[in-house]
């Protein structure tokens, strides 16, 4: 058995039931396997057994009390996986499928995504089975805070630098750091995709829908195509699919349907986004609500159907394994040319063999959705420079990352004759750099 197997068969029995886990692991390490076969000092200095085993995993208990006068208890995770090359980064998910091993198959991902930004940072994720779905702002605070009251004593600017992700938002943000603040008595820049007005960056809303855009748009010029006049399928209604749909629509696509984790809507005049903003942005409503309000458009219940809409590009900027074998054949028995992943892990394996083996042009999460935590980046920069950079500038500098993401991953592939295949190429131009840095830094 070669040292990539045994480094997966390892992992599955240290860490049994932690199929997410396992299933980003073997992703991951399966496409590695020509660089560690390039690389016999690898495996003296065991340098895959550690390079997923995260460095510190923290689990906690979060205790709140809700309008009622009613004790709760959740779960709170922070697992920092990797801080090779810069500090820990990644969101917090508030979200009632959030286990440990969401977490750790998230943080594994960061890592190398992080590392293709081409920035200084290292991979971290966290979170809890919170749901903030129905609460009340008094309600979502007091867990915020009561998270927050145990959580910052493990991170920090230069340590460890959480942002958001599904569940938490802008509003999250806020009382998570406003609890941060009051118990360090520090101003600083600890947690990204902040208010505006306490040293947040303008275009990090934007920057994971914009960024996806962004680097789809870069793969089509090469193959002399464009997003304009596509028709598009993008699947959730939150932060990044917004801003998805916003981007492709300014290119000239036409984007049919949008959807929640209850049904999708199909609209063959183009998607009104702004009453979708509205509707999730304003009113914190339901999809299904847009069908009520726009003649034409029609609502179904269930998320998967929303695969079965024929479409020129998808994207699928929801959540993990929306998108499995059977939905795959569907999109390419439709006439799907472009996959481009918003979401982390949408794709089950199965689902990017069909992709892979029709020749559609597939962009995974690693490198289509890192101009969120680029930007986090640049927040970073900012706030330690005291600093406030123009709209126009993040999103040139945005704009400018996903490119090189894209040209790096692009020559990577074809570096081990594996052209085209972006999983492979992503996987490979993110790990080199922190295996560089993991050889540099002895056996820590
Ligand atoms: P939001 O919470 O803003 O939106 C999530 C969307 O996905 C909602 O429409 C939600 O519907 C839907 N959804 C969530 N869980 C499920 C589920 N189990 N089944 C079906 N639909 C579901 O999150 P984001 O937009 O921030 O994140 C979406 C994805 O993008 C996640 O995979 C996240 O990890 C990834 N991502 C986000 C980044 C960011 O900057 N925000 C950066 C990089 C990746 P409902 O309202 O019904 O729950």
């Amino acid at each position: 058995m070669n040292y990539v197997d045994r480094t997966l068969k390892q992992l599955i029995e240290k860490n049994p039931g932690e199929s997410e886990f396992h299933q980003a692991a073997t992703e991951i390490l399966t496409s590695l396997t020509p660089v560690i076969e390039a690389h016999p000092e690898y495996e003296k200095a065991a340098l895959l057994e550690r390079f997923v085993e995260p460095e510190r995993t923290v689990l906690f208990r979060v205790p709140w009390v809700d309008d009622k006068g009613v004790v709760h208890v959740n779960k709170g995770y922070r697992v920092q996986f990797n801080s090779a090359i810069g500090p820990y980064k990644g969101g917090l998910r508030f979200h009632p499928t959030v286990n440990l091993s969401v977490i750790k198959f998230l943080g594994l991902e960061q890592i190398l995504k992080n590392s293709l930004t081409g920035l200084p940072i290292g991979g971290g994720k966290g979170g809890s089975d919170f749901d903030p779905k129905g609460k009340s702002d008094n309600e979502v605070m007091r867990f915020c805070q009561s998270f927050m009251t145990e959580l910052y004593r493990h991170i920090g600017e230069d340590t460890d630098v959480p942002a958001g992700d599904i569940g938490v938002g802008g509003r999250e943000i806020g009382y998570l750091f406003g609890q941060y603040k009051r118990i360090r008595d520090a101003h600083v820049g600890v947690l990204t995709g902040r208010g505006l007005s306490y040293g947040g960056s303008l275009i990090r809303t934007e920057a994971t829908g914009y960024g996806l855009i962004y680097i789809t748009a870069r793969a089509l010029k090469d193959r002399g195509e464009s997003l304009k006049g596509k028709t598009v399928v993008i699947s959730g209604s939150g932060n990044v699919a917004i801003y998805a749909c916003q981007k492709a629509q300014s290119l000239g696509a036409k984007v049919v349907s949008m959807s929640d984790s209850d049904g999708y809507i199909y609209d063959k005049n183009g998607i009104r986004l702004d009453i979708v903003k509205q509707i999730k942005e304003v009113r914190r409503g339901r999809i299904k609500e847009y069908a009520d309000e726009v003649k034409g458009s029609e609502y179904h219940e269930g998320c998967k159907g929303v695969w079965t809409i024929a479409c020129d590009a998808a994207f699928p900027c929801a959540t993990q394994n929306e998108i499995d074998e059977e939905s795959a054949k569907i999109l390419v028995k439709n006439g799907v040319k472009c996959v481009g992943e918003g979401a982390n892990m949408p794709s089950t394996l199965a689902a990017i063999e069909v992709f892979q083996k029709a020749g559609v042009l597939f962009l995974p999460a690693k490198a289509a959705n890192a101009g969120g935590v680029a930007t986090s980046a640049l927040e970073m920069a900012q706030s330690s420079g005291r600093l406030f950079w123009s709209a126009e500038k993040v999103d040139e500098t945005l704009k400018g990352i996903m490119e090189s993401i894209y040209e790096n991953v692009d020559a990577a592939a074809k570096r081990y004759r594996l052209d085209g295949n972006y999983v492979a190429g992503a996987n490979i131009a993110g790990f080199e750099k922190v295996a560089d840095a993991m050889m540099a830094q002895g056996i820590v």
